[in-house]
């Protein structure tokens, strides 16, 4: 449905990159936004600066989780909070990197879900925009990371059949390479991070993902936008690699 001056989202993740740029977005269209991410100097400035409403805690809060379903009626939900750790070495990951990964991508976005969904259903309408990644359904050498993504893209194809009926929309969104703090947060040590971040592409912005998510909301009520991806133009995927066996 389109947005409107009484329409609830809640953006979680709203501390940086895509996040915030939902945040910016949706403040600037009058929708009443909650915010919502760990680190508080952050989340109160962008209420200083939008008018936002900011929530701070952790997404794997289950308890805080479900106190912000019981009492904010939100009418879109964009699940967003996330992160990449080990990526390019599932097979000798940290074990705290993996809980960490598939606890924030998956379990807290389900959190999320299990605790905004149901009044959703109960107005018959509302709006689920989860953030995936093309890494969700494209071999990107990040199998942890593209292990939760493709789990949020099977659990929105699913979802969406669930709530048949119900006047809820579920849309994935699928963006290559943005401009965040992503791989401050993916990859600690500086030079590897280089690798993989000096690339000499124009990547997409956090505004440019911003822009698709708010096309995608404002669709009239019979559109449901089901899955959208977008990429920097210098940006491809696909081919393959021949890899000769390692001798010693
Ligand atoms: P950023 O690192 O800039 O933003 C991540 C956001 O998630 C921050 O606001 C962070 O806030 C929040 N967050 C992380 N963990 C938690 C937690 N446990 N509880 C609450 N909030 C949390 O990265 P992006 O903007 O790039 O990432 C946003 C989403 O987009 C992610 O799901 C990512 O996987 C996805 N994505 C990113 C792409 C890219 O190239 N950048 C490409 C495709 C998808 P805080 O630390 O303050 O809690």
């Amino acid at each position: 449905m389109p947005l409107t001056n009484e329409t609830v989202a809640v953006v979680t993740g709203a501390s940086s990159g895509i996040g915030e740029a939902c945040v910016r977005a949706l403040r600037a269209n009058d929708v009443i936004v909650h915010a919502l991410a760990r680190r508080s100097d952050r989340v109160d400035r962008l209420a200083d600066e939008t008018g936002c409403i900011p929530h701070t805690f952790d997404v794997r809060d289950r308890d805080a989780v479900a106190d912000l379903g019981a009492t904010v009626p939100a009418d879109v939900l964009i699940n967003n909070a996330g992160l990449g750790r080990a990526m390019g070495s599932l097979w000798t990951a940290e074990l705290d990197d993996i809980e960490r990964t598939v606890d924030t991508n998956v379990t807290a976005a389900i959190l999320m879900i299990r605790a905004l969904v149901p009044g959703m259903v109960e107005r018959r309408q509302g709006h689920l925009v989860n953030i995936s990644s093309t890494m969700a359904v494209y071999p990107g050498g990040a199998a942890l990371y593209g292990a939760t993504k493709g789990a949020i893209h099977k659990l929105s194809r699913d979802l969406r059949l669930e709530l048949k009926g119900t006047g809820v929309r579920v849309s994935e969104i699928n963006p290559g390479r943005v401009a965040t703090e992503f791989y401050d947060v993916a990859i600690d040590d500086a030079a590897e991070r280089a690798k993989a971040t000096d690339h000499g592409i124009t990547e997409l912005s956090p505004g440019d993902v911003a822009d698709s998510i708010l096309h995608v909301l404002n669709a009239p009520r019979h559109v449901s936008i089901n899955q959208l991806e977008l990429t920097p133009t210098e940006q491809v995927y696909g081919g393959y690699a021949f890899a000769p066996i390692w001798s010693d």
